[in-house]
């Protein structure tokens, strides 16, 4: 469990790996007015909706960083649990209708239709209470694929675009390794080096350290 706070606002956080692919779920949520995000629940829904009730969590909004399985597989469940809309960028909506045939390539189950509320488009501010992350489109490991920046907190929640070390695949299909590569120059690297990064898999990661450590950014 992740907490982090700062002057005037408070942010509870907390990433729990879900599913095989153990993709990072996270939940935000405003100690204040208990407004909450759930960003990438893959699986395992009932782990995060055991800690929403735990904080006392209004969820208001679930957010997916790209289409790909492991990512969305459960939010039709977590919307069925909630009531809250579910957000993906437009261009990952062709690999959403995909999601049975990217089932039987891990072979795991069809977790069917998934009904998309709005499109995240660049720029976007999401906000949970006095929660606001920016969404940036970074196009590379799908064409969909977005980060979230929280300013107040200097977090980011990268998806599989970032990596400890690492960078997300693009031999899948919709991925780009030559568009991933500007993403991450252009609107990750950006960034101040103190951001505390939770990527899509694996441990967490500074930009600081990435700028440096990461050998697909130099
Ligand atoms: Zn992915």
């Amino acid at each position: 469990m992740f907490c982090h706070s700062c002057e005037n606002k408070r942010m509870i956080h907390e990433v729990i790996p879900v599913g095989p692919l153990q993709c990072n779920c996270s939940i935000i949520g405003d100690e204040t007015s208990h407004e909450a995000m759930v960003i990438d629940p893959g699986d395992d829904i009932e782990d995060i909706v055991a800690i929403l009730e735990q904080h006392k969590l209004q969820l208001k909004q679930i957010v997916i960083t790209h289409a790909h399985i492991d990512h969305v597989g459960g939010a039709m469940k977590l919307r069925a649990r909630t009531g809250a809309p579910i957000l993906l960028n437009q261009n990952d909506y062709g690999l959403l209708k995909m999601l049975d045939v990217q089932a039987s390539w891990l072979g795991m189950r069809d977790p069917g239709k998934v009904e998309i509320e709005a499109s995240l488009a660049h720029d976007q501010t999401l906000r949970a209470g006095k929660l606001e992350a920016k969404v940036l489109h970074t196009p590379g490991h799908t064409e969909g694929s977005v980060c979230l920046y929280f300013p107040a907190e200097k977090m980011l929640i990268a998806g599989d675009t970032l990596f400890a070390r690492s960078i997300g695949r693009t031999d899948l299909p919709g991925g780009s390794f030559e568009k991933i590569v500007r993403s991450l120059h252009d609107r990750v690297l950006t960034l101040p080096d103190e951001t505390l990064v939770f990527p899509g898999h694996g441990p967490q990661t500074t930009i600081g350290e990435e700028r440096v450590e990461n050998p697909f950014l130099r």
